[in-house]
This record gives C-alpha cells, structure tokens and sequence, in this order.
C-alpha cells in the first residue's frame, strides 16, 4: 500500500482522474469496496456510495492517498451529514476518523459529505442526488432486491448522475482542527473537563454545554 516514495507526493500534478481510472496513488472502487466491507461489517447500496462520494471528493481536491501517505492525511478534514453506512465508507477511504477529529459529524440526515483541504481552504461538499434511486430502478429493473439493484447501479452511474458537487468555503477555528491543543477547562456546575473550547461563559460563569442547558440526558 504505502508505495508513495517519501517527500514524492505529487500534489502539484494535475489529476487524470477518469472514472474509475484512478490516480497512481489511489486504490480502486473495487479495492475501497473490500476495505468498506470489511470496517462496516456487510456490502450494501449505501457503502458503494459512500466509496464513490469519497473518491469523488478526494479526486476533486488531489488528495490521492489520505490514507498512506503522511501529508495527505494531514491535509484532509471531513463532514458528514448522516450516521448511516455511507459515512462508515467515506471514513474507509478518506481515512477521517472521529477519534482524530479529522471527522465532523453534522447530524442533517443528508447523505452528503463535505471535503476540505486545510492547506489550501478548498473545500467541496457532495450530496447524493434524490433521483439515483430512480435512475437505479430504470437500469436494473430485472433485480428486485432494492439493496442488489441500487448496489449494481451505484458503481455504474455517472458522478454527475449520482451526485451534486459545489465548491464552499468552511470556517475552521484552530480548535476544529486535529492537532489543536488549547486550554483545558473545568465547568462550574458540575466540575468536568472541557477541551476544544467547547465551554459556554454565561454570566461570569463556565459552563459545560450540558450544564448550559444544551443537555441531552436527564438524570433520574
Ligand atoms: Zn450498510
Ligand atoms: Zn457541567
């Protein structure tokens, strides 16, 4: 895997990125496909998705190989806006992971990921389109399993087909970002530790977002 020589990260080459003919650096649909099998558990629609959504965003940026190599993985911070199989993929192939702060979770119920290059402040969100469902059903109608036909159909629909791509710009705080080491505070109310600047200051007080108000547990 990591056969990318080292200090040789060819960011500044322009990317010959055709469908399914990847860069030098990047694994193949199929190859990302066994990794998401093999993280998530089960093959299905959903993972092929998030495979082709991921690749899709990394070969828009000329991030190649998140995943080996050293720079690109520092390079690369990304938002999903769902909780389902689709993000288990994109954190296969992006390598992003929650527990690396590289992962921001947005819970909008949208299969769709944003992708930003922290060096350059690119950034491109992708959203799956409403209409591949459908557009599954129309080419495999001889499959009648939802799962099979839509699995099939998902590596064969065209990116423009299967998703919407817009360049956006995304404000990230130094505390957003993976390496950040900031203060620690204690809250107030209940006396725990806070990182990432995620403390509230209300009326001279500190507070943790639960004792603020915010919290989504009740104690019984
Ligand atoms: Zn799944
Ligand atoms: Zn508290």
């Amino acid at each position: 895997m990591a056969c990318a020589g080292e200090g040789s990260n060819s960011s500044g080459v322009k990317l010959k990125a055709a469908r399914g003919v990847l860069t030098a650096f990047m694994k193949s649909l199929d190859e990302y496909l066994l990794d998401a099998e093999q993280a998530h558990g089960h093959l299905c629609a959903g993972q092929v998705l998030g495979v082709r959504l991921a690749m899709l965003g990394l070969i828009k940026l000329g991030i190649e190989d998140p995943r080996g190599n050293k720079e690109d993985r520092k390079r690369l911070v990304t938002f999903v806006e769902i909780d389902r199989c689709a993000t288990d993929a994109v954190a296969v192939v992006t390598g992003c992971r929650l527990g690396k702060r590289a992962l921001k979770f947005r819970d909008w119920g949208k299969v769709a990921a944003t992708f930003v290059d922290v060096n350059s402040g690119k950034a491109i969100r992708i959203a799956a389109k409403e209409s591949a469902k459908t557009l599954a059903r129309q080419m495999h109608p001889e499959i009648a399993d939802k799962n099979q036909q839509q699995m099939l159909a998902y590596r064969e629909i065209t990116d423009d087909d299967l998703f919407t791509t817009q360049w956006v710009k995304v404000e990230l705080p130094p505390e957003e970002f993976p390496g950040y080491r900031g203060e620690r505070v204690v809250c107030e109310a209940c006396g725990e530790g806070i990182n990432f600047r995620r403390e509230v200051r209300t009326t001279g007080k500190v507070l943790c977002r639960a004792c603020a108000g915010e919290s989504y547990y009740q104690p019984i």
